[in-house]
Protein backbone atom coordinates (compact mmCIF):
# COMPACT_ATOMS: atom_id res chain seq x y z
CA UNK A 1 0.00 0.00 0.00
CA UNK A 2 2.87 2.26 0.32
CA UNK A 3 3.76 2.19 -3.51
CA UNK A 4 3.31 5.45 -4.96
CA UNK A 5 2.46 5.54 -8.39
CA UNK A 6 1.71 8.14 -11.02
CA UNK A 7 -1.74 8.52 -12.07
CA UNK A 8 -1.67 6.91 -15.62
CA UNK A 9 -3.17 9.62 -17.85
CA UNK A 10 -0.39 11.39 -20.09
CA UNK A 11 1.23 14.52 -18.68
CA UNK A 12 -0.37 14.43 -15.18
CA UNK A 13 1.94 14.11 -12.59
CA UNK A 14 -0.12 13.91 -9.53
CA UNK A 15 0.05 10.60 -7.65
CA UNK A 16 -2.82 7.84 -8.53
CA UNK A 17 -4.94 7.17 -5.54
CA UNK A 18 -5.11 3.94 -3.95
CA UNK A 19 -6.66 1.12 -5.47
CA UNK A 20 -6.77 3.14 -8.64
CA UNK A 21 -4.61 4.16 -11.86
CA UNK A 22 -5.61 8.15 -11.54
CA UNK A 23 -5.50 10.80 -9.36
CA UNK A 24 -8.64 12.52 -8.00
CA UNK A 25 -9.30 14.82 -10.82
CA UNK A 26 -8.93 12.04 -13.42
CA UNK A 27 -11.65 9.80 -11.82
CA UNK A 28 -14.96 9.80 -12.61
CA UNK A 29 -16.63 10.50 -9.44
CA UNK A 30 -19.83 8.36 -10.44
CA UNK A 31 -21.51 6.32 -8.15
CA UNK A 32 -19.69 3.12 -9.42
CA UNK A 33 -16.35 4.99 -9.00
CA UNK A 34 -17.10 5.96 -5.18
CA UNK A 35 -18.65 2.40 -4.63
CA UNK A 36 -15.89 0.54 -5.58
CA UNK A 37 -13.58 2.93 -3.26
CA UNK A 38 -15.76 2.62 -0.23
CA UNK A 39 -15.86 -1.38 -0.14
CA UNK A 40 -12.38 -1.28 -0.99
CA UNK A 41 -11.90 0.46 2.23
CA UNK A 42 -14.59 -2.09 4.36
CA UNK A 43 -12.25 -4.84 3.13
CA UNK A 44 -10.06 -4.13 6.06
CA UNK A 45 -10.04 -2.84 9.39
CA UNK A 46 -6.27 -0.92 9.17
CA UNK A 47 -4.81 0.42 6.37
CA UNK A 48 -0.99 2.14 6.43
CA UNK A 49 -0.08 4.74 3.88
CA UNK A 50 -3.30 4.94 1.54
CA UNK A 51 -3.65 7.54 -0.78
CA UNK A 52 -6.91 9.10 -0.70
CA UNK A 53 -6.21 12.83 -1.61
CA UNK A 54 -9.13 15.04 -2.73
CA UNK A 55 -11.45 12.20 -2.52
CA UNK A 56 -15.32 13.09 -1.89
CA UNK A 57 -16.97 10.73 0.67
CA UNK A 58 -20.68 11.28 1.69
CA UNK A 59 -23.72 9.10 3.61
CA UNK A 60 -21.03 5.96 5.19
CA UNK A 61 -19.69 4.60 7.78
CA UNK A 62 -16.29 3.80 8.06
CA UNK A 63 -16.56 3.22 11.93
CA UNK A 64 -13.63 1.59 14.50
CA UNK A 65 -10.47 2.01 11.24
CA UNK A 66 -7.46 1.88 12.23
CA UNK A 67 -5.09 4.97 9.50
CA UNK A 68 -1.52 5.19 9.82
CA UNK A 69 0.18 7.76 7.41
CA UNK A 70 -2.65 8.21 5.02
CA UNK A 71 -3.52 11.11 2.79
CA UNK A 72 -6.85 12.64 3.35
CA UNK A 73 -5.85 16.62 2.01
CA UNK A 74 -8.52 18.02 0.87
CA UNK A 75 -11.15 15.49 1.11
CA UNK A 76 -14.56 16.21 1.67
CA UNK A 77 -16.54 14.31 4.14
CA UNK A 78 -20.33 14.62 4.67
CA UNK A 79 -22.88 12.60 6.73
CA UNK A 80 -19.63 10.22 7.50
CA UNK A 81 -19.36 8.12 10.57
CA UNK A 82 -15.83 7.61 11.35
CA UNK A 83 -17.19 6.55 15.24
CA UNK A 84 -14.54 4.80 17.32
CA UNK A 85 -11.51 5.01 14.56
CA UNK A 86 -8.18 5.88 15.30
CA UNK A 87 -5.89 8.25 12.65
CA UNK A 88 -1.99 8.54 13.75
CA UNK A 89 0.18 10.60 11.60
CA UNK A 90 -2.20 11.30 8.90
CA UNK A 91 -2.55 14.22 6.27
CA UNK A 92 -6.18 16.09 6.76
CA UNK A 93 -4.61 19.66 5.76
CA UNK A 94 -7.62 21.36 3.92
CA UNK A 95 -10.38 18.97 4.32
CA UNK A 96 -13.96 19.68 4.39
CA UNK A 97 -16.38 17.70 7.13
CA UNK A 98 -19.63 18.41 7.48
CA UNK A 99 -22.50 16.59 9.45
CA UNK A 100 -19.90 14.24 10.60
CA UNK A 101 -20.26 11.56 13.62
CA UNK A 102 -16.30 11.77 15.00
CA UNK A 103 -17.73 10.50 18.67
CA UNK A 104 -14.64 8.33 20.74
CA UNK A 105 -12.39 8.65 18.12
CA UNK A 106 -9.10 8.75 18.24
CA UNK A 107 -6.32 11.63 16.27
CA UNK A 108 -2.53 11.76 16.67
CA UNK A 109 -0.22 13.54 15.22
CA UNK A 110 -1.98 14.65 12.33
CA UNK A 111 -2.65 17.71 10.64
CA UNK A 112 -5.98 19.36 9.66
CA UNK A 113 -4.57 23.19 9.01
CA UNK A 114 -6.67 25.21 6.80
CA UNK A 115 -9.41 22.99 7.25
CA UNK A 116 -13.12 23.75 8.38
CA UNK A 117 -15.91 21.80 10.25
CA UNK A 118 -19.24 22.30 10.29
CA UNK A 119 -21.86 20.60 12.27
CA UNK A 120 -19.83 17.92 13.96
CA UNK A 121 -19.92 15.72 16.67
CA UNK A 122 -16.64 15.04 17.96
CA UNK A 123 -17.62 14.15 22.17
CA UNK A 124 -15.08 11.77 24.43
CA UNK A 125 -12.54 11.79 22.00
CA UNK A 126 -8.70 11.77 21.85
CA UNK A 127 -7.63 14.58 19.79
CA UNK A 128 -3.83 14.49 20.81
CA UNK A 129 -0.71 17.09 19.00
CA UNK A 130 -2.84 17.64 16.08
CA UNK A 131 -2.16 20.88 13.71
CA UNK A 132 -5.82 22.85 13.31
CA UNK A 133 -3.95 25.86 12.37
CA UNK A 134 -6.14 28.15 10.89
CA UNK A 135 -9.14 26.03 10.64
CA UNK A 136 -12.40 27.54 11.28
CA UNK A 137 -15.39 25.56 13.10
CA UNK A 138 -19.01 26.07 13.19
CA UNK A 139 -21.44 24.13 15.50
CA UNK A 140 -19.12 21.76 16.62
CA UNK A 141 -18.81 19.77 20.12
CA UNK A 142 -15.78 17.96 21.38
CA UNK A 143 -17.36 17.54 25.04
CA UNK A 144 -15.46 15.62 27.28
CA UNK A 145 -12.10 14.98 24.76
CA UNK A 146 -8.48 15.48 25.42
CA UNK A 147 -7.07 18.07 23.07
CA UNK A 148 -3.42 17.94 24.77
CA UNK A 149 -1.22 19.84 22.84
CA UNK A 150 -3.39 20.46 20.04
CA UNK A 151 -2.65 23.77 18.12
CA UNK A 152 -5.49 26.05 17.31
CA UNK A 153 -3.48 29.30 16.72
CA UNK A 154 -5.51 31.60 14.12
CA UNK A 155 -8.45 29.31 14.27
CA UNK A 156 -11.90 31.07 13.90
CA UNK A 157 -14.42 29.17 16.16
CA UNK A 158 -18.24 29.90 16.38
CA UNK A 159 -20.91 27.77 18.57
CA UNK A 160 -18.21 25.18 19.79
CA UNK A 161 -18.69 23.56 22.98
CA UNK A 162 -15.27 22.62 25.13
CA UNK A 163 -17.22 21.91 28.00
CA UNK A 164 -15.19 19.09 30.21
CA UNK A 165 -12.02 18.54 28.00
CA UNK A 166 -8.49 18.83 28.59
CA UNK A 167 -6.87 21.96 27.45
CA UNK A 168 -3.52 21.49 28.58
CA UNK A 169 -0.81 23.24 26.15
CA UNK A 170 -3.72 23.74 23.87
CA UNK A 171 -2.72 27.42 21.83
CA UNK A 172 -5.47 29.04 21.02
CA UNK A 173 -2.95 32.26 19.79
CA UNK A 174 -4.56 34.63 17.04
CA UNK A 175 -7.98 32.59 17.57
CA UNK A 176 -11.42 33.84 17.41
CA UNK A 177 -14.10 32.62 19.46
CA UNK A 178 -17.60 33.20 19.40
CA UNK A 179 -20.41 31.30 21.82
CA UNK A 180 -17.47 29.03 22.86
CA UNK A 181 -18.03 27.23 26.08
CA UNK A 182 -15.55 26.20 28.33
CA UNK A 183 -17.06 24.53 31.58
CA UNK A 184 -15.30 22.77 33.90
CA UNK A 185 -12.37 22.96 31.69
CA UNK A 186 -9.35 23.65 32.58
CA UNK A 187 -8.56 26.57 30.24
CA UNK A 188 -6.19 28.40 32.31
CA UNK A 189 -3.50 25.58 31.24
CA UNK A 190 -4.46 25.74 27.52
CA UNK A 191 -1.95 29.00 25.84
CA UNK A 192 -3.81 32.13 24.96
CA UNK A 193 -1.31 34.53 24.15
CA UNK A 194 1.97 34.37 22.90
CA UNK A 195 5.00 34.53 25.09
CA UNK A 196 6.92 37.08 24.83
CA UNK A 197 10.72 36.53 24.72
ZN1 LIG B 1 -4.33 12.67 -12.91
Amino acid sequence: MNERRRCTVPGCRREALSFTQVCADHLAFSESSFEFLYNQLLTAKNWEGLNLRRLTLSNCKLESMEFEGCNFEGCHFTDVSLRGSRFENCFLDYSFWQSCNLQESRFMFCSFAGSRFRDIDWQNSDLLHINFNGCKFTNVTFHSSDLYFSRLINARMDRVNLDDCNLKRVMFQNSQLKDVTLKYSNDEEAEWEWNLI
